[in-house]
């Protein structure tokens, strides 16, 4: 909240920098935008360099989360990116265009499957056009690849060079033009084998039983402080032999985890403190072992830390891109603390234990002490590998259940991020088109920034690290659906407690209505707005929309039958009332309590049935009619961003006597640059 106040009639400099052009560029279903590093100028020398080699640790890890998402990725990447920059071919026509568009997709999902949907992209030029540009490429400039074993970059064994481009488009057109293959990056539609039916470059030549069983035969119920198992590796099946592949310096992903570590080597000699240090050299000791432990001590460190302003997060972390939820797609974001946000959350963080003890949930799933919930408001300075170009606005790690218990977890709201959004999505006329009625456009404007920062904080801050699970529970009981549950849980605590006078009293909101802005918003977003991300004839997959969807539908479905809430059609437009807020509070708590019960106890089938009761389906009429009314609007459903730029000043004895940020880079040009300065992995691993 601090952040929109700031800088309106303040100093010229400020009110210059107002006039920040956050839109950058837009195709698609994407729009591109900048987000402000404010305040990196008054950071001290060494901060500045200890965020610039941070940086240069993050963006080499580009080409590692391109492989994870597709094996196929960075051979199609280099292969278009050749025909962007050397094809001497017209850059006309609806062809070319086309093929523009789907190069800039490409960037924006990490690859050929949407980041969204998993859905692969399906081109919109002409496998002619696709050859004959691919033709039209100077050999020297186009990727090195090897078919049946075989370097078809050197002219022997026969090859000849106008053969290069030929094998080249062979190899290629069936991964991009077959819509069959490969269809999808992460599939969780049930039934299926998850792990074959997945494109996704975590397992090969193996099925999701064979997989589970591996984990689960390494999983030890008794171990009160289990690695987790699988997070840093492909799994592979050789000669009937399952063997795990391990993402670490002489392994896997060798060549790019040496550039992380040269730029960590650097970083770590300007930590801020001596805590610091050691956290950075865990993390290059983790990245040369591969070693499940040391990552465990580096993330205990790192959670503990407290006190350094800059922060970072590097490595293998989230899970949502296997469809098993084991392994840790490469991410990595560079930031600094914004103190004055940070008041707000520490406010929250210091009434942890109020809030765990007031929480609507059954007393023996309750957390008895709450430990180190650590809570900022953080402004992004670099984002990298799976957190770029679209990216979370909160984050919450580490992920281990067992450092969440003993050691506490970070929170972190990214408010330069929040604000980008909403500085990009003003006078859009959403609002006007699917909210109800003047009221709640209004509450939106008033107090929508406000409660959903709040929001992000309390989903983060206290969501994820409240409740536990009951002794022996398997950690991973609800497999699949696990995630779902987690975030509808996250999500279930925050949008009770908004709701609390708790927040007034601590001054959090300005009085006792904001909470219903953040209600309605949530609830039209889950039962309708959400549905403008999916394609026609789809179902709901991604986990975030799963969870909006399970909450909003499983609120609309108890609450339709007490007049708490309905769907109204007026002029054949879908609208949500809300007619007791009230009372619709109550039901989130009642909706936490059984979500809680199901993670608490490890309730797979519950999990199921709520899932694919609530989550997954949609209506085709609903979903054509919210569709024809966002088309109208002439928006789009997913924002990205580019990062800024950061140029290291010298002096004569070759020092750097200052950091500079820039914020003059088109998309396409960063893409390219990060392509060339960054490439660290051949284009098959
Ligand atoms: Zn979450």
């Amino acid at each position: 909240m601090s952040i929109v106040l700031l800088g309106l009639g303040c100093t010229t400099k400020q009110a210059a920098t107002e006039e920040f052009n956050y839109k950058v560029d837009r195709f698609a279903d994407v729009e591109i935008i900048r987000y402000r590093v404010r305040g990196f100028e008054d950071l001290s020398l060494r901060q500045k360099k200890l965020i610039y080699y941070l940086s240069e640790a993050a963006l080499w890890g580009r080409d590692i989360i391109y492989d994870q998402n597709y094996r196929h990725n960075l051979l199609i990447r280099q292969s278009l990116e050749s025909i962007y920059q050397y094809a001497a071919i017209s850059r006309q026509g609806e062809d070319w265009l086309a093929f523009e568009e789907y190069l800039k997709r490409l960037w924006v999902a990490n690859g050929i499957h949407h980041h969204y949907s998993t859905d692969k992209f399906r081109p919109g030029f002409s496998k002619e056009f696709f050859v004959k540009a691919l033709k039209a490429v100077p050999d020297d400039k186009l990727p090195i690849f090897t078919t049946e074993n075989r370097m078809l970059n050197e002219d022997q064994e026969g090859y000849k060079t106008e053969q290069l481009a030929d094998s080249l488009a062979g190899c290629l057109l069936p991964l991009l033009f077959d819509a069959g293959l490969d269809a999808k990056r992460v599939n969780q539609a049930q039934g299926k084998d998850l792990v074959l039916s997945s494109a996704c470059n975590f397992y090969r030549d193996l099925n999701q039983k064979e997989a589970e069983a591996f984990y689960a035969a390494l999983n030890n119920p008794d171990d009160p402080s289990p690695v987790s198992y699988g997070l840093n590796s492909r799994l592979i099946k050789e000669e009937g032999q399952l063997r795990e592949e391990v993402w670490k310096i002489g392994g896997l992903y060798s060549s790019a985890l040496e550039k992380i570590v040269y730029w960590l080597d650097l970083a770590k000699d300007v930590a801020e403190n001596q805590v610091q240090k050691e956290i950075i050299q865990s993390l290059i000791d983790y990245y040369h072992s591969g070693d499940l432990k040391t990552f465990d001590q580096f993330s205990i460190l790192w959670v503990q830390d407290l006190q350094s302003k800059v922060d970072f997060i590097n490595g293998f972390i989230e899970s949502y891109g296997d469809p098993l939820g084991i392994k840790g797609s490469w991410e990595a974001i560079v930031n600094f603390k914004n103190e004055e946000a940070s008041k707000r959350t520490q406010i929250i963080s210091d009434n942890a234990q109020w809030f765990e003890d007031h929480a609507p949930i059954a007393d023996a799933f309750r957390k008895k002490q709450v430990k180190g919930v650590s809570a900022k408001v953080i402004t992004n300075a670099i984002m990298a590998g799976d957190a770029y170009p679209t990216t979370a606005i909160g984050i919450n790690l580490p992920n281990a259940n067992w450092i969440r218990r003993d050691y506490g977890s970070k929170s972190v709201t990214i408010e330069n991020i929040t604000e980008a959004y909403f500085k990009s999505s003003q006078g859009s006329g959403f609002n006007e088109e699917f909210m109800w009625s003047d009221a709640e456009v209004e509450a939106s404007a008033n107090y929508g920034f406000v409660t959903g920062n709040l929001h992000t904080d309390l989903h983060e801050c206290l969501g994820h690290g409240s409740g536990q699970l009951l002794p022996g529970v398997d950690p991973n009981a609800l497999r699949s659906y696990g995630s779902v549950m987690e975030e509808a849980r996250a999500d279930l605590f925050a949008l009770y407690f908004l709701a609390d006078p708790k927040l007034v009293e601590l001054g959090l909101v300005p009085d006792g209505q904001a909470y219903k802005a953040e209600y309605y918003e949530y609830m039209m977003n889950g039962l309708l707005t959400q549905l403008t991300r999916i394609e026609k004839g789809r179902q709901i997959e991604e986990s975030h929309m799963r969870n909006r969807a399970l909450i909003a539908r499983w609120l609309l479905d108890r609450g339709s039958k007490d007049k708490v809430m309905e769907l109204k059609k007026q002029h054949n437009k879908t609208y949500l009332l809300i007619h007791d807020y009230e009372a619709l509070r109550q039901m989130t708590g009642q909706l936490l309590a059984e979500v809680q019960r199901i993670k608490s106890e490890g309730d797979y089938p519950a999990a199921q049935l709520m899932v694919e009761n609530y989550a997954v389906q949609v209506d085709p009429l609903l979903h054509q009619e919210i569709l024809d009314r966002y088309a109208k609007l002439n928006l789009s459903p997913y924002k990205g961003f580019v990062n800024p730029t950061y140029k290291p000043v010298y002096n004569d004895k070759n020092e750097i006597v200052d950091v500079t940020v820039h914020y003059d880079e088109s998309y396409v040009k960063q893409h390219l640059r990060y392509s060339k300065d960054y490439a660290a992995l051949p284009v098959q691993n």
